[in-house]
């Protein structure tokens, strides 16, 4: 089954499901990169924190799919928040990475001590009338940090990627974005494997033969999100996106959205500063 695509509010979309590569080594990251294409995989979430752009490129360049086929996302880091500093960031992503435009940048965490998200939102409005960028969004964007930028930019971001895991659902975020036409990202989908375990995932699993990560993801898909595991095994990326041929019912989700603990994996937007 094909990868579903989910509409942008820009015109263009994205695939509904992807892999991320945050803390896989520059040996590892291109075989995990091009492995992953050539199961089916077209997104490839990446960030310039993650340290490891160059060998995603190459991951890219081997992998057995052409580049208008592939969607590749970079973010620009808090250290590089500002108007000059973040297009500066944005063309060291593209020389690394190897890439004349990317599909997708983020601002990866809005910074509200810093307060300089509205002008690095102006730099990523500048790189996509450019050309350097195709869609442009956020990360770990809150209501209010959204709504800034929409009042003082008139741009709307495509994406607000955000920490969704069945013990951390975040649903305020998610109605916050659905309201504003904006599609949710999951990061850490898989919540550190927490809920594997939870009674709601296990009787998922037995009753549909999948994996309690498959139940997961499945989960996410049902709701809506474009979601981007991680890993660097062959099987599981061959079975992270094979959820397409399975339902959850309606009990199910609901049992699954009584797993909702406020249970985060990453750290508060509100108080994230690390530069
Ligand atoms: P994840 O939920 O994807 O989980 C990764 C862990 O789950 C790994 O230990 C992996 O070995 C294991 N795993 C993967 N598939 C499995 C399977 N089928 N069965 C059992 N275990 C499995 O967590 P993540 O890496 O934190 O998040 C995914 C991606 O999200 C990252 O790679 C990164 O691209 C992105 N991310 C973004 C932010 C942000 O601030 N924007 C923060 C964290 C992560």
């Amino acid at each position: 089954t094909a990868i579903p695509q989910l509409p942008l509010n820009d015109g263009r979309s994205i695939p509904q499901l992807g892999i991320g590569v945050w803390q896989i080594d520059d040996a590892t990251t291109p075989g995990v990169v091009s492995t992953a294409v050539e199961l089916g995989v077209r997104l490839i979430d990446g960030a310039f924190i993650y340290g490891n752009e160059a060998s995603m490129g190459e991951g890219l360049r081997q992998a057995p799919a052409p580049r208008a086929d592939l969607f590749v996302t970079s973010k620009v880091w808090n250290a590089d928040q500002g108007h000059d500093a973040a297009r500066a960031a944005i063309d060291g992503s593209l020389k690394r990475i190897g890439l004349d435009y990317l599909d997708l940048v983020l601002i990866h965490w809005p910074c509200p001590a810093q307060d300089r998200y509205v002008d690095t939102w102006r730099a990523l409005i500048e790189a996509r009338d450019a050309g350097k960028v195709r869609s442009i969004g956020v990360s770990n964007f809150n209501p209010d940090h959204l709504d800034r930028l929409i009042d003082e930019t008139g741009v709307t971001p495509a994406v607000n990627q955000v920490e969704i895991n069945p013990r951390f659902q975040n649903a305020e975020i998610r109605a916050a974005n659905v309201a504003r036409g904006i599609v949710s990202q999951a990061w850490t989908p898989l919540g550190n494997g927490k809920s594997f375990d939870a009674p709601a995932i296990r009787d998922a699993a037995s009753r549909t033969g999948k994996s309690p990560a498959q139940v997961i993801l499945r989960w996410h898909i049902q709701l809506g999100h474009s979601v981007i595991p991680r890993s660097t095994k062959r099987d599981h990326l061959a079975s992270n996106i094979d959820v397409l041929d399975f339902e959850l019912t309606e009990a199910e989700m609901a049992a699954i959205a009584k797993l909702d603990a406020g249970d985060r994996c990453g750290p508060d937007p509100r108080e994230f500063e690390v530069v």
